[in-house]
């Protein structure tokens, strides 16, 4: 069966492909989210966990957004990096929230694992490789992070690397035993599926037109039905559209880029002969692993504020790549694709309330595959009025990201850090 997806890698190999039902008249829940990525498909699995029964209403097929076709790298850390955060709130505040993250990723692991996902199975390992040669601060941020948090990195020098990766390009580096990279549609299609073994009900094809959430009642229409709630979770990503106007203004649609090998172990072999996902240093990084036991390469990186050819912008991932490793200029491109994230201008989640009984869970940027996990559950203790960890997130809130205004500026950030990268390394 074919599922409406767009054509990527994961799409091409995933495990499971039951089709679901679009919504058709009225229904009643006790909760409804809207948006079947993970944020949405995360925070429904809690609450159906604590005894609710919610409603997924998603506008194509689970997954169909950044969550079943990113990198698949799960690794502690917001998109925002920490000294902004502790800017923003203060240490102590900073402090928490980091150790979310590393919670993110064992909740991660666990639901995979508990859950028996299959096709989602953990490759353990990533190295955060730097392009230029310094190392002092490098072992002081590993130092900090094991005093800080007790998460340990181990430094890597020039020949550490060598043994892993046949390239000129990286200098020094952090390995992350902890993190791991997976194949994010499975893990979704995993989630979804274990939200309905509780009761869950997941409507696919079904755009929400039309939304009322200030009322005691929360209502959600789409072009056949209409659902109805007490609660209503907005979880709508990159793909925010104007279906609650002071969410999409709060939100900048940011595209960024993947593609992958042909088959080609011998050829991949001589470039890169471990199993751990890799990511270099620039602030506009790339990130790529090998897949399949080592028969593929799964390469991504770039960041547009407009929508651009993923053919197009799989030419300069490829510079990147034949730039580390001469020896894959012949390495042929399969595929490529691109998907949106959803920013903040604080580069942070925004998770909270927007009126009594309806809550919001958006703008994971390109760190999502850990945060979603743990925000939809801190978002869920919430509801549930298990705990108040969503307090945690109360000064990230939905500020205006500055409309077509906020996204060029966002490119031209982008640039200049571009650039950055460029002086560094020179
Ligand atoms: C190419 C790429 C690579 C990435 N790599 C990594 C990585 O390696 N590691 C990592 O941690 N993160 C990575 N990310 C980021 C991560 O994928 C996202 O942060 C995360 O998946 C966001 O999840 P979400 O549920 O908020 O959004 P999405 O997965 O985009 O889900 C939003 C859903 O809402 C639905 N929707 C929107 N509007 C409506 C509506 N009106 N009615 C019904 N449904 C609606 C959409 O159809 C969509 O399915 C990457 C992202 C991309 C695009």
């Amino acid at each position: 069966m074919t599922l409406p997806y767009p054509d990527t890698y994961y799409a091409r190999t995933m495990e499971e492909t039951v089709a679901r039902p679009a919504l058709q008249g009225a229904v009643e829940a006790d909760v409804i989210v809207v948006g079947g990525g993970l944020a949405g498909l995360v925070t429904a699995l809690e609450l159906a966990r604590g005894g609710l029964k919610p409603v997924v209403i998603e506008a194509r097929v689970v997954g169909w957004g950044a969550s079943g076709r990113n990198g698949g790298i799960v690794s502690p850390a917001f998109a925002c990096d920490g000294e902004a955060i502790a800017a923003r709130v203060g240490d102590v505040a900073a402090k928490a929230l980091h150790r979310l993250t590393i919670e993110g990723v064992a909740r991660v692991k666990a639901y995979i694992n508990d859950l028996k996902i299959t096709g989602a199975e953990p490759i353990s390992g990533l190295l955060n490789l730097r392009r230029f040669d310094r190392s002092d601060d490098l072992r002081a941020y590993a130092a900090e992070f094991s005093h800080d948090y007790g998460y340990d990195f181990t430094y890597l020098d020039r020949a550490d690397i060598r043994e892993r990766l046949v390239s000129d390009r990286y200098f020094h580096g952090l390995a992350d035993a902890q993190a791991f990279h997976i194949h994010p549609l499975n893990y979704v299609r995993g989630l979804a599926a274990e939200l309905e073994r509780l009761g869950g009900r997941i409507f696919e094809a079904s755009p929400a037109t039309q939304a009322q959430f200030t009322g005691a009642e929360k209502r959600i229409k789409t072009a056949a039905g209409e659902a109805r709630a007490p609660r209503l979770v907005f979880a709508t990503g990159g793909y925010t559209d104007g279906l609650v106007p002071r969410l999409k203004r709060a939100v900048l649609p940011i595209a960024t880029y993947m593609m992958v090998s042909e088959v080609a172990p011998d050829l991949i072999a001589s470039a890169i002969r471990t199993r751990e996902a890799i990511l270099d240093d620039r602030r506009a990084s790339d990130y790529y692993r090998v897949i399949e036991g080592g028969n593929r390469l799964l390469w991504g990186g770039r960041i547009t504020t407009r929508a651009a050819s993923a053919a197009g912008v799989a030419q300069q991932l490829r510079r990147e790549m034949i730039g580390a490793y001469p020896q894959l200029a012949g390495l042929r491109t399969e595929l490529s694709w691109s998907g949106q994230m959803g920013y903040a201008r604080h580069l942070m989640p925004q998770v909270g309330a927007m009126a009594p009984g309806a809550w919001h869970i958006t703008a994971f940027g390109g760190h999502g595959l850990n945060t979603t996990a743990v925000a939809g559950k801190v978002l869920a203790e919430s509801i549930l009025g298990e705990s108040d960890r969503l307090a945690l997130f109360a000064g990230f809130g939905l500020d205006w990201a500055g409309g077509a205004l906020g996204l060029a500026a966002a490119q031209a950030t982008y640039w200049k850090l571009q650039l950055q990268d460029w002086w560094r390394e020179r």
